[in-house]
């Protein structure tokens, strides 16, 4: 099938032309700083190793206007991979919020869409986007099906003792305010790849799942089932990130905001935006340029990249500490994929819970896709690293969605 994945954030736009089949990317466009002077759009032809890019200024378009522009190249640019947009079988939405009502993903109806409306309460940043473009596509291809995919989903499964918060209960009752966790579909699908590597059944496996890009959480994966994850009722809570503070003390919030006389909107943009790497080191919320700058003798990079090492290990013991068993832990996105180095100052500290990294292993740069085993044979817990591809993953389940319903050719 050919699926176009759509990724609506607060300011980016990001979409792919996948074609299931093959695993192969036909098209992928990224809108960045969507609704600012600055904005761009590129678009990338073809698969990674031919790809021919092209940037286009697009100063203060909507993000609507940026999914108009990729219909239009993909229906009338003599690049397009497709010749009419009816070559669409299905497009594959990811969600961010699906509150309490979806526990999986599903196929769009009137239905569908107003409970992801409605979540935009719990997510105001990221669901009213994503309501925008899932309506305009519907306008441009009323009949190719469209699937929400949540990045809440999978972790409908922990238990109440996880989830709740220990505030006054009516906070839940009528603000739903719960932890409902995020990256799900990354944990979900590491968990699963992980079990392949090591030849089990998920069913049979604790898993201690590390999604650590940009935004970064860990989660506790009992016999394939979510237990517990570190965000919480936003992607605010839990590690330490690129520019979001992670968990800190709530007290803290109340302080500042009186100390500095600021509203609430300017300390969400404090906690969101310039806090963890960024604003530990004062240079960047990249782990690259944090971890370049510590190499160089910057003590605040150095000291930023030892408190996210220290929050990845507290988390990882703490989710040993309640599951049942642990069989691996999994390493998985930007940082935990490709950065050797954090890898081993995280698991230099946990070798005494019998995660014992292979150093030689560790430093082997995996091709794209290579999923791999990291830790020394004999390791009583194994240390997986697995490459994560959220658009594919979004395609895969659409296109299982779309099969289900036999609504395929
Ligand atoms: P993601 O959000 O999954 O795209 O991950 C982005 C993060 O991964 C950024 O902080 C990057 O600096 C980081 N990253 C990517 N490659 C490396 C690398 N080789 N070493 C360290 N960090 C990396």
């Amino acid at each position: 099938m050919i699926i176009l994945v759509v990724n609506a954030g607060s300011s980016s736009l990001k979409s792919q032309l996948i074609q299931t089949d093959g695993k192969r990317s036909l098209l992928k466009a990224l809108a960045q700083r969507v609704g600012k002077p600055e904005a761009t759009i590129t678009f990338t032809f073809g698969d990674d190793r031919n790809a021919q890019k092209e940037t286009r200024e697009i100063p203060n378009v909507t993000i609507s206007d940026a999914l108009n522009m990729v219909f239009d190249l993909l229906e009338s640019d003599e690049r397009s991979p497709i010749e009419s947009l009816r070559q669409i079988d299905g497009i594959g939405n990811r969600v961010v919020s699906g509150g309490e009502y979806f526990t999986q993903s599903v196929l769009i109806d009137d239905d569908v869409l107003s409970k992801i409306d409605e979540c935009s309460a719990i997510a105001p940043l990221h669901n009213p986007p994503a309501v925008e473009c899932i309506r305009l596509m519907h306008e441009r291809l009323p009949k190719t099906p469209q699937s929400a995919v949540f990045d809440t989903a999978f972790h409908h499964t922990m238990p109440a003792k996880a989830y709740h918060y220990p505030i006054p209960m009516r906070y839940y009752d009528e603000y739903h305010i719960r932890r409902y966790g995020a990256h799900g579909t990354s944990h979900r699908y590491a968990a699963s790849q992980a079990a392949r590597l090591m030849g089990r059944a998920e069913e049979d496996l604790g898993l201690i799942t590390c999604h650590l890009g940009n935004g970064g959480s860990v989660a506790a994966i009992n016999h394939g089932k979510s237990i517990d994850t570190t965000m919480g009722f936003t992607p605010l809570e839990g590690l330490m990130m690129g520019t979001r503070s992670g968990s800190i003390d709530p007290a803290i919030i109340t302080y500042i905001m009186r100390r500095d006389n600021i509203t609430f909107d300017e300390m969400d943009d404090i906690l969101n935006k310039q806090s963890g790497l960024l604003g530990v080191s004062g240079l960047s919320g990249d782990m690259r340029e944090v971890l370049a700058a510590a190499d160089q003798g910057n003590e605040r990079a150095k000291l930023a990249v030892d408190m996210y090492v220290y929050a990845v290990q507290k988390a990882i013991g703490s989710y040993y500490a309640i599951m049942t068993r642990t069989d691996a832990v999994v390493m998985t996105a930007g940082i935990g994929e490709n950065s050797a180095e954090l890898r081993k100052m995280i698991f230099s500290g946990l070798a005494h819970m019998g995660m014992i990294l292979d150093n030689d292993k560790n430093q082997v740069v995996g091709a794209i896709g290579s999923d791999r085993i990291i830790s020394v044979d004999d390791s009583p817990i194994k240390i997986c690293v697995i490459t994560t591809d959220e658009e594919i993953r979004i395609a895969r389940e659409t296109d299982a969605l779309i099969v289900l319903a036999g609504r395929g050719d």
